[in-house]
């Protein structure tokens, strides 16, 4: 693959994308993190609405980055489990 991630400085290939952007690993990780910690706000319906979007194409991405990759360490696919199970449960709670 000679997609690189799109973080600034970062050189590392890409893994996944997410919100149009190329990320590794890592950046892909840490940016998941950064999107679930991000409270919602109650009052705002569209915005709500985009991050209902964004967490279910985080599920979508990390479902398939765990499918068929021997690239990950453990601790990777620990982050990438605890992302995604943090991410279904977001998704529950909304609806
Ligand atoms: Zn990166």
């Amino acid at each position: 693959m000679d997609r690189v991630c799109s973080f600034p400085d970062c050189i590392k290939s890409a893994v996944a994308t997410l919100g149009g952007c190329k990320y590794c690993v890592a950046h892909f990780v840490s940016t998941c993190y950064k999107c679930l910690e991000k409270t919602s706000d109650r009052a705002n319906e569209a915005a709500q609405k985009e991050r209902r979007n964004l967490l279910v194409e985080i599920v979508d991405t990390v479902t398939s980055l765990s499918q068929g990759s021997d690239e990950f360490t453990n601790q990777e696919r620990g982050q990438l489990m605890d992302i995604l199970l943090w991410a279904c449960d977001s998704l529950a709670e909304r609806t």
